[in-house]
């Protein structure tokens, strides 16, 4: 099963509009030498509209950070499905680790915004990941599958061949410290077989599942050359152009 491998930038609380749309600039060119593969940015909400500008034609797909279910309301501090389309946005991340453990999302409320981007024609993007204490205490698989039964509630199988899962172990996001290109494979496996449950084995293997968590340079490659490893979703290295760049342009032989 070929699956495109997709490379994701989470911008996060970073770059100024000048800063972005430098940044912008470098991926849209480096991504013009690399056909075999997808490349998405998640710039904040503020600098939408100005690397939306500089990434016209060029194929890289412009995403939000999170999204709203509804199309506009009383919801302070939101933006809608419409307002993203609006900017030439096509995908959203849902689910952050930093949205669930720093501002309280939960499941219910990640399912609502996978939803809506669906019936929006917006392309979620699933994050799910264990914390180092429910590794420790052996709940890796049972967390990971209580996140995407929760997640993927009501999604339909076309919903679901639309969407993609970022791998992202709580434990690996920021710190440095990388998933084993085998740990991140095994679990890779788990949610193509939770996947292939909830849908059928097709869909589930025409799901693009995404790492992230301290993908770097140096360890882009290893981790591609793992089978059910389909793409990354990068925050640190994806503010350096030269690294973002090494990272879309990794090569597995
Ligand atoms: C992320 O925020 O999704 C992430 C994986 O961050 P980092 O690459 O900095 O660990």
């Amino acid at each position: 099963m070929m699956r495109r491998p997709l490379i994701a930038g989470n911008w996060k609380m970073h770059k100024t509009i000048a800063g972005a749309r430098e940044l912008a600039a470098a991926v849209a060119e480096a991504s013009r030498k690399v056909g075999d593969r997808d490349v998405m940015v998640a710039p904040p909400c503020t600098a939408l509209v100005a690397v939306a500008e500089v990434l016209a034609g060029s194929g890289v797909m412009l995403a939000a950070q999170n999204i709203h279910w509804q199309e506009s309301g009383a919801f302070t501090g939101e933006i809608s499905p419409a307002m993203l389309r609006d900017v030439g946005g096509s995908a959203a991340i849902i689910g952050h680790s930093e949205r669930r453990h720093l501002f309280g999302e939960n499941n219910a409320m990640i399912n609502k915004r996978i939803l809506g981007a669906l019936a929006a024609g917006i392309t979620p993007v699933l994050c799910i990941g264990e914390t180092l204490a429910q590794r420790e205490a052996g709940s890796t698989t049972a967390v990971l599958e209580g996140q995407l039964r929760a997640g993927l509630a009501g999604v339909d199988p076309s919903g679901a061949t639309e969407l993609v899962i970022a791998y992202e172990p709580v434990w690996a996001i920021g710190t440095g410290k990388t998933a084993t290109k085998e740990q991140a494979q095994t679990v890779h496996v788990f949610i193509r077989q939770v996947v292939g449950e909830l849908y059928e084995k097709t869909i589930a293997g025409q799901m693009r599942i995404l790492y992230g968590g301290s993908v770097k340079p140096d360890n882009i490659d290893s981790l591609m050359s793992q089978e059910d490893i389909d793409g990354v979703l990068v925050g640190g290295a994806a503010l350096d152009a030269d690294s973002f760049i090494r990272i879309i342009s990794f090569s597995t032989v």
